[in-house]
């Protein structure tokens, strides 16, 4: 089944971009997954094919129009009425690794693309779309971020990536980040690979890069350590984890 993509841009020919190349280039050309642009100008209703203006209460820039972008969001969502529609938004939720899969297990995604100031929030209320964010970031429009998402789920299509299980060992799949890799030469600028990676010990390596794993989420990322600690506790009602202090 093949894994269709609509993007709402102002600049359509920013797509495919990147996405033309490597594994989601292939996976293109091989029909894996499809991708339509509609551009969102030709949703305009004046003349001058206007799809902004200037922010209720004043201020700088300019905000992208609801009526036009819900012509546009219509269009897409009439010929693909079971795809979610994701808004690229840095007030959205931010993106996991659990949504990208659980989007790539889908019939396929319409992305909305802002620019300028954002979007007119009365879209998000007449339409259903789930905002979304890349994280804490600002860019100057949605084209980056949705072709980060479509990259993100492409590369989870079946028969995307060359060993299956290079998609399950990843970051967040597990709630913790992948452990260090390493590879020849076994000695460079003085520096050794990990003795236990080349001992050939199949299960002391597996217990070695289960450490590093967590070793390296506490330390990078206390956010990720504490959710991953909460899933595997899951504490009772009321039950304290070890190492939290009782309460003065
Ligand atoms: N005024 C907005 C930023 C607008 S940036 C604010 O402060 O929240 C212009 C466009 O870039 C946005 O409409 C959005 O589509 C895109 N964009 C910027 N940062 C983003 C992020 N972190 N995640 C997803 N999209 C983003």
């Amino acid at each position: 089944m093949t894994f269709a993509a609509a993007v709402l841009t102002l600049y359509p020919e920013m797509f495919p971009g990147p996405l033309g190349v490597s594994l989601a280039g292939r996976a293109l050309a091989e029909g894996t997954w499809s991708l339509e642009t509609v551009q969102i100008r030709d949703f305009a209703t004046d003349k001058h094919r206007t799809v902004d203006d200037t922010p209720a209460g004043g201020g700088a820039g300019m905000v992208l129009r609801a009526d036009v972008l819900a012509a546009a969001v219509d269009h897409a969502r009439a010929s693909r009425p079971s795809a979610p529609i994701l808004a690229m938004t840095p007030r959205g939720t931010p993106l996991t690794q659990a949504r990208i899969r659980s989007l790539a297990s889908g019939p396929g995604v319409i992305l909305l693309c802002g620019r300028f100031e954002g979007f007119d929030e009365r879209l998000f209320a007449a339409r259903e779309i789930e905002e979304v964010s890349l994280g804490d970031v600002v860019l100057s429009g949605g084209e980056p971020a949705a072709l980060v998402v479509l990259d993100a789920c492409i590369r989870l299509l079946p028969g995307v990536m060359g060993a299956p299980s290079s998609g399950t060992e990843e970051s967040f799949e597990n709630g913790l980040l992948e452990y260090p890799h390493y590879t020849r030469p076994a000695t460079w600028e003085g520096r050794t690979i990990p003795q236990v990676l080349r001992s050939g010990d199949h299960a002391k390596i597996a217990a070695w890069r289960q450490r590093q794993s967590e070793i390296d989420t506490r330390l990078r990322r206390p956010d990720l350590w504490e959710r991953h600690l909460g899933a595997r506790v899951q504490p009772a009602s009321g039950a304290r984890r070890e190492n939290e202090e009782p309460d003065q």
